[in-house]
């Protein structure tokens, strides 16, 4: 029997997986308004912004969401934290807010790790 690579779990084959919206636009596919760019890292305008400023951080690699990441993936993860608080101040933004979503209850719609950064308005707390 023939082995069937998308019968197994993504992260078991390849860092990207299949049909994820967010690897497509880290790799080119889906086109979008990036603002960075380095070899693990991508940041790009949000599609439906909800301040005047807000933009998403991700790795190039696949990871589910906030809850995935790893020991390995600590460090990714901290330079997701810094790229975007350096984005963000470069964009003008003094004030910001970062966002992980975890889940659907907590509003994760696309299920790559992603921050949002959101700012340009006052911005209420807590959040709805
Ligand atoms: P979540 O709700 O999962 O925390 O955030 C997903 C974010 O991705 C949302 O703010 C949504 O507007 C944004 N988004 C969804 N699809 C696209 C897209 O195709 N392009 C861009 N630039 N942003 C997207
Ligand atoms: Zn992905």
């Amino acid at each position: 029997m023939a082995l069937r690579l998308d019968n197994l779990p993504n992260a078991q084959v390849n860092p990207m997986a299949n049909d994820c919206l967010f690897c497509k636009i880290a790799n080119g596919d889906i086109p979008a308004r990036k603002l960075y760019e380095d070899e693990e890292l991508v940041a790009f305008w949000d599609i439906a912004p909800q301040a005047p400023k807000h933009f998403l951080v991700i790795p190039k690699k696949h990871l589910s969401g906030p809850a995935a990441v790893d020991t390995d993936d600590e460090a990714l993860a901290g330079r997701m934290l810094r790229k975007g608080a350096q984005l963000a101040r470069e964009n003008g933004v003094e004030s910001f807010r970062l966002v992980f979503n975890e889940g659907a209850e907590a509003g994760q719609t696309v299920f790559h790790l992603h921050l949002h950064v959101l700012g340009g308005r006052a911005l209420a707390w807590p959040p709805g």
